[in-house]
């Protein structure tokens, strides 16, 4: 298992902006509550669940089997 960020560099940018700009919570979605944090719930789920593979909800994280 690995996680890594996007090849895509143009996105890694524009994500790390808007977590910037959002002190920290993921900048695809609306609640400031602590799950929306990154990394957030969602992924930290989806790197816990062995069948995951694939981006995370803003496309900043890849995961890997
Ligand atoms: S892990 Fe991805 S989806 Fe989750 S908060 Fe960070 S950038 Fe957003």
């Amino acid at each position: 298992m690995k996680v890594r960020f996007n090849e895509n560099e143009e996105i890694v940018n524009v994500i790390r902006e808007g977590l910037e700009k959002s002190g920290g919570y993921c900048p695809c979605r609306r609640e400031r509550i602590p799950e929306n944090k990154c990394m957030c719930k969602e992924f930290r789920d989806q790197i816990a669940d062995p069948s995951f593979e694939g981006y995370c909800h803003c496309m900043l994280y890849y995961k890997e089997k």
